[in-house]
């Protein structure tokens, strides 16, 4: 499709990108993915910046080549449902930078997301059925407040 190169990314790589980062984050295993998975929470707890790798947890290695990319999205913690969201960063020459960039981003927009109108809880990001995103109470379904993205 595109001419565009795609680099091999190692776990060691990955992580010392991560550790040039604003955010201090800890390597997680969920039985639910396999790839390797960071994150971080807020001073509070209410937010978890996570990152998923789209690197294989068993090899530490990328993943199908070059088509995966590497997801960025701030969670909010207690009912898991994003509330912020960045481009994918595909693994191209510039991934570091792009990334880094992206976290830098979403760890300082975390302090100040959307608050429902309505009742002040946090407004997270929810789908219709049709596939079609906006923000919705998290206090759901106490709340039943939406806005659109
Ligand atoms: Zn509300």
């Amino acid at each position: 499709m595109s001419n565009r190169k795609y680099s091999d990314i190692i776990q060691e790589e990955f992580e010392q990108a991560l550790s040039e980062t604003d955010v201090d984050f800890e390597r997680k295993d969920y039985p639910w993915s396999g790839e390797l998975i960071y994150e971080a929470k807020s001073e509070d707890d209410t937010f978890t910046l996570r990152v998923y790798s789209s690197l294989d947890k068993r090899t530490g290695e990328a993943r199908s080549r070059g088509s995966d990319a590497i997801r960025t999205v701030v969670l909010h913690t207690d009912s898991g449902r994003p509330v912020l969201k960045e481009k994918r960063t595909n693994r191209i020459q510039t991934w570091k930078k792009n990334l880094k960039k992206k976290i830098n981003k979403l760890a300082k927009q975390q302090g100040n997301v959307k608050k429902c109108e309505e009742c002040g809880n946090t407004m997270v990001i929810r789908e219709n059925s049709n596939g079609e995103e906006f923000y919705g109470c998290s206090w759901y379904p106490n709340c039943k407040n939406t806005e659109s993205l």
